[in-house]
Formats: C-alpha cells, structure tokens, sequence
C-alpha cells in the first residue's frame, strides 16, 4: 500500500507517528535528501483514512523535492500529514507532540506550516525541536508568515508570463482574475493594484471580496464563474485540482499563473491547457517563496534583500522555462518536471560519487 501507491516514486522514507495522549497520529514522507535535508510543511486534514494520509505524504513530498530543487534550494523534499481536523482538534499538547516526532528524525526532516496549520500552531512545535521553519526570529532574516513572500514571487512569475505570451512589459491595464483573496491571494491583489491591472477576484468568504473592492477597487465574481470569466490572466490562489477535464475547455484567459499548490487534477490537464495555447506558470515554480523564506530563517547569514532577490528569480526561471517549452514543444508543466528530476539526479549522482 505504500511501495504499490501510484505515489509511490522511490521515496526514501515513510514513517508513521502516534501519540494518544496527545490525539496525534500522522505520517512524515521524505522523498529526496539528494540536495540536502527534507524541507516541506505540515499539513492538518481530516482524512478519510490512513491511507489517503499516506497517498497525501507521498504525492506532497514529492513535489517539495521538485520546488526545492527548481527554486535552488540545498534542500531535499519532505512533508508530513497529521490526521486531524484544524477546526476544533488542534492543541498545544498535540503540536508539541508532532515536533517530538520530527526531532526523532534527528534532522533529515525539517518541518514548517502548510494547509491547516499556523505561525501560532508551529510555535508548539518549536518548543520540541529545532528542526522548523516559518516562524519569526530575531536578528538576521526575520521570516515568519511566508504569504507575502509567496505573493511576491507569484507576482515576479505573472509578469514573466505575461511577457512571453502577452509580450507585455508591464501589467498596467491588463485584468488579472484571482480566486481565492486569503493570506497569498490578497497579499497578490495588492501587488497586482499597484502596477496598474485591473482586479476581478472571488473568495466564498464575502469579507474577503469585501476589503478587495474597497481596498482595492476589484470587481466582484461569483466563485462559480470566476475560472471562467473574460481576463488576460487567471491566478488560481485558493485550492488545488481547480485546472481540470471541465474546467478547461472553460478558460478565457491567456495565462494561468497561481499560487495553489497542485492547481492540474492530473498531468494530463498540463497537455490540456498547452493544446488550448494557455500558458500555464508550473504552480511549484511560481509559489516557491515561501520556501525560500523558510529556509532562510535557517541562514544566519539571510538578509531580507537576499531573500527578495532570491524570491524575484522565480521570474527569471519561469521565463527559462517558458522559453524551453517553446522550443520543445513540451508543455511548461512537463519542462519543470524535467528540469527539477536532472538537478536532483546530479546530486545524486555526486553523492554517490558519480560524475
Ligand atoms: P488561505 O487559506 O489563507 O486562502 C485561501 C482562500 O481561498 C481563502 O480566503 C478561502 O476562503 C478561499 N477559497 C476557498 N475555496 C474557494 C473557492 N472555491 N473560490 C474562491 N475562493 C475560495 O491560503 P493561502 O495561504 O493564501 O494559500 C493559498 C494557496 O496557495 C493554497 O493552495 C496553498 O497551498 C498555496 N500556497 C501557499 C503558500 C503560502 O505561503 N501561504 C505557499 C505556497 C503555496
């Protein structure tokens, strides 16, 4: 169930962890150490059973190997899943116990916060083990909440994208469609305001669309019609799945470049979108900023300057990648994949003294 999971990508490690006093039950899938110690965050979900954790781990974790690699982290890729529901099974007690289980790992996993989880709730886990990121520090690179890291490389990876298939320079006047206005999303809108584009956002929490037409001027969408309304660019910020079979064929937009993680049901909705002419931004490209944020509070050397410069490379990347698909004939999506797999095989090959 774990060697025959069609996840299952020669992960190196999978391991289950249990505390009953605590309420904690999860596991930790590391997936590469090639480039160094598996660094991906935590995610708290009521899954349906374990072996829907498991499948979560394996595909998740590998993905963090592919971001690391891509965003030129010396990071490898991990991620844990804690079998919960964040809206109301959450303790001090149980995150303190979920840091024991990482600081037995002794280092090859560092953890950080992900879908249901908070700065507040990574603070318990620090007080069990060193080995977390996303929480703020003194001295050096503060770090802490990564979402306006993220909206910054997510904004840098738009304008690329806008460049290579809208041969703009510039977003002033262009519409840019956002769904999902919470802590990357509204981050983004403001970024997006401030270079001239025009906003249509949706949020299924109205105060959220709310503070974006006032503060920022946005036009409201209904969540149901926002994948499907007329803008040059559509940013998927909320949940992942979204680009899909039905979707599609929906899609006005020229460019689909969003923060979500996991935005193609399957990889098969990467050649979908290519066949339409859309350019998609790879989502773990794009969203890679707040990884780069994380592992830099673990830099005592990290500047904020550093960071950002770091952070505004995702720009540089993805037009190499636009302009390798291009050549290719290969999606965006498939280029990434391609180019994350050599760095990590390079790695591993001089890990293992290859060449
Ligand atoms: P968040 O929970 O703060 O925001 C998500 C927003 O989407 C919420 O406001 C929610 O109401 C809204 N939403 C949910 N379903 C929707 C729907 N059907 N239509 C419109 N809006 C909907 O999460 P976040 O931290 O902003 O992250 C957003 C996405 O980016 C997630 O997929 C996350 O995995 C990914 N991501 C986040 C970070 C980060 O630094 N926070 C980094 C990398 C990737």
């Amino acid at each position: 169930m774990i060697f025959s999971s069609s996840d299952f990508d020669g992960h190196e490690m999978v391991v289950a962890f249990s505390n009953r006093r605590a309420r904690l039950k999860g596991f930790i899938a590391i997936h590469s150490t090639a480039l160094g110690p598996a660094f991906g965050g935590c995610r708290m979900w009521p899954y349906a059973d374990e072996g829907a954790a498991v499948k979560d781990a394996l595909r998740l974790s590998r993905g963090m190997s592919y971001k690391n690699a891509i965003a030129g982290l010396d990071y490898g890729g991990g991620k844990a899943v804690i079998m919960a529901d964040p809206r109301g099974e959450k303790t001090p007690e149980l995150f303190r116990a979920f840091g024991h289980a990482v600081d037995r790992l002794g280092g090859q996993y560092i953890t950080a916060e992900d879908v249901g989880v908070s700065v507040e709730d990574m603070q318990f886990v620090a007080e069990a083990t060193t080995w977390v990121g996303g929480i703020p520090k003194g001295g050096g690179y503060r770090g802490g909440d990564p979402s306006p890291v993220t909206a910054r490389g997510v904004f840098a990876g738009i304008k690329a994208a806008a460049r290579a298939r809208l041969a703009r320079d510039d977003l002033s006047g262009l519409t840019v469609a956002v769904q999902g206005l919470g802590h990357v999303g509204y981050n983004l809108a403001r970024l997006l305001s401030a270079a001239g584009a025009r906003l249509k956002v949706a949020d299924i929490s109205a105060g959220n669309v709310e503070r974006a037409v006032e503060a920022l001027g946005a036009e409201a969408i209904s969540p149901d019609d926002l994948l499907a309304t007329e803008a040059d660019v559509l940013s998927p910020c909320a949940l992942g799945g979204v680009l899909n079979r039905d979707t599609i064929p929906r899609i006005k937009a020229a460019v689909v470049a969003g923060a979500a993680n996991n935005q193609l049901a399957t990889e098969g909705d990467g050649d979908r979108l290519a066949a339409r002419g859309i350019l998609y931004a790879p989502d773990y490209v794009i969203n890679a900023g707040g990884i780069i944020s994380a592992a830099a509070e673990r830099d005592p050397a990290a500047t904020r300057e550093a960071v950002f410069h770091k952070v505004d490379e995702i720009g540089d990347r993805l037009a190499e990648i636009f302009a390798r698909s291009e050549q290719s004939g290969h999606g965006p999506h498939e280029v990434a994949d391609e180019m994350a797999r050599e760095i990590i095989r390079a790695a591993d090959g001089r890990a293992s003294g290859g060449g």
